[in-house]
């Protein structure tokens, strides 16, 4: 008790599990948030029509709202769906697409034909998908998501791809029995499994961060932006928040990595990180009258020659985050701050995806209602070849033996919320024990 705190930058799902641990093990911190609420891209909005919106988690597994102990304020998933429109035809994700004999005869010459370690994602993709699925819909999908060539991204890109095809069909199975939205390549920290499903909680998935901030509230400083960290002979021992700078005995950062790299002081170590990139997403969110505008929660459309990649009806999934027959249709753009979308009043960007919408779904211009509009310039980051070297290595640390970048910005991983919250305990857990170390050397 007698060392200088803990510092933790950031209050989304990953700050407030490690302020949770800390105060669990009795370790002092204190956690800087620089906006006015917790939460980050967990955050969840009601309007006064009775429409929910959640910034970017939309749901979450049952596994984590029991740890977390938000499970009796839980509803279950009873469906989730992802389809693909291509060539004029919907095709469900992945056994619709697989079915379709020309992807499936390109995807079985490819894995005949055997390769190499693939340089680069457009590679990757080919390989494993084979040249026609690849070309015709992976490919293009990756490119209007990163926001880069498909040449010049890394394999790691289809990491995220993680089941085996009779392992999907198992979940899938699993699924349809018992009526459950059973997740399948939304885990990688912990197991898929049959007794694992989609829930969402009462209030929106910031429920999550409140239950968490909850009894670490005395050691939330809000609108306190960490501007510096000092470092000495390797370790963190100060930072810079709002102004005041304070000793601390170790950094817990949440912050999206480049920026990271640009507050340490005295050390070089996280200067290659300052070139990741990440991608800017407009998300237009449509209020519309009516339901069932899409096939599934989810239509991706590939080279569709139109501003938006992907839709979302999310109360295909979730009916009760609209008013009785009303809808919300999430229109995703990629998007850099300052460029031609970005720069469009949330009227424009409304007006816009539904000119756009009018050929796919007819008649959606009499239905709108407006719109409510969300920015982000880091949705996800983009796993450039040119820093593939950087980016594994802060996989394995940031270079100062005190200092953490964890959380979905922190990693530059595209994790969603439940590995954030075990790869943060497991991280955090390393921490404390290293702090206790170096409080009670070992006898020589
Ligand atoms: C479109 C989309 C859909 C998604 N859907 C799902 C889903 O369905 N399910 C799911 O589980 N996950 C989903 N995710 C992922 C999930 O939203 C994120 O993984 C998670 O919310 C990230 O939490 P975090 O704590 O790592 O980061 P954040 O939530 O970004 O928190 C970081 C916090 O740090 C603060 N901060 C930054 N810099 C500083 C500084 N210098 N000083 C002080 N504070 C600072 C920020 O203000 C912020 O509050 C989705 C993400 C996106 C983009």
């Amino acid at each position: 008790m007698n060392q200088p705190p803990v510092a933790i930058i950031g209050a989304g799902i990953a700050g407030l599990t490690a302020a949770h641990y800390l105060r669990q093990q009795g370790v002092p911190f204190v956690l800087f948030e620089a906006s006015k609420q917790v939460a980050g891209m967990a955050a969840s909005f009601k309007d006064p029509d009775g429409f929910s919106y959640d910034f970017g988690a939309h749901f979450i597994t049952n596994r984590l709202a029991a740890a977390i102990g938000v499970e009796s304020k839980c509803r279950d998933v009873a469906y989730y769906g992802e389809s693909v429109l291509v060539n004029g035809g919907t095709y469900s994700y992945p056994f619709g697409l697989m079915a379709v004999p020309r992807y499936l005869a390109s995807a079985v010459k490819s894995k005949l034909a055997g390769a190499g370690e693939a340089p680069t994602a457009r590679a990757w993709f080919r390989q494993v998908y084979g040249w026609a699925l690849a070309d015709e819909v992976a490919l293009p999908l990756v490119e209007a998501w990163s926001g880069a060539p498909a040449d010049l991204l890394s394999p790691a890109v289809g990491n995220k791809v993680s089941n085996s095809i009779p392992y999907t069909l198992y979940l899938k199975a699993m699924s349809r029995m018992k009526g459950v939205a059973v997740p399948c390549g939304y885990s990688h920290e912990m197991p898929e499994i049959a007794k694992v499903w989609h829930v969402y909680p009462e209030g929106g998935v910031a429920t999550l961060c409140h239950k968490l901030g909850e009894p670490v509230l005395d050691a939330i400083r809000m609108e306190s932006p960490v501007e510096q960290i000092y470092v000495e002979n390797g370790r963190a021992v100060a930072v810079k928040a709002a102004g005041v700078e304070r000793r601390v005995s170790a950094v817990i950062s949440t912050a999206p990595v480049p920026v990271l790299g640009k507050m340490v002081n005295g050390t070089s170590a996280l200067v290659p990180f300052t070139r990741f990139r990440y991608r800017g997403m407009i998300f237009v969110n449509l209020r519309l009258e009516g339901r069932g505008y899409l096939c599934d929660t989810v239509l991706w459309t590939p080279r569709n020659g139109r501003s938006y990649f992907r839709l979302t009806e999310t109360m295909q999934s979730m009916p009760w985050l609209a008013p009785e027959g009303k809808t919300l249709l999430t229109v995703d753009i990629g998007a850099q701050p300052g460029d031609e979308h970005w720069k469009m009043s949330d009227e424009e960007l409304g007006a816009l995806c539904i000119r756009q919408l009018d050929d796919l779904l007819p008649g959606i211009t009499s239905k709108y209602l407006g719109c409510r509009v969300l920015r982000t310039a880091t949705a996800y980051p983009v796993f450039l070849n040119e820093y593939e070297a950087d980016r594994q290595a802060l996989a394995r640390s940031t270079g100062v033996e005190n200092l953490l970048s964890i959380g979905r910005h922190g990693e530059f991983a595209h994790i969603l919320m439940e590995d954030i919250y075990w790869r943060t305990l497991a991280k955090t857990r390393g921490l404390v024990q290293w702090l206790a170390a170096v409080r009670t050397p070992i006898a020589a």
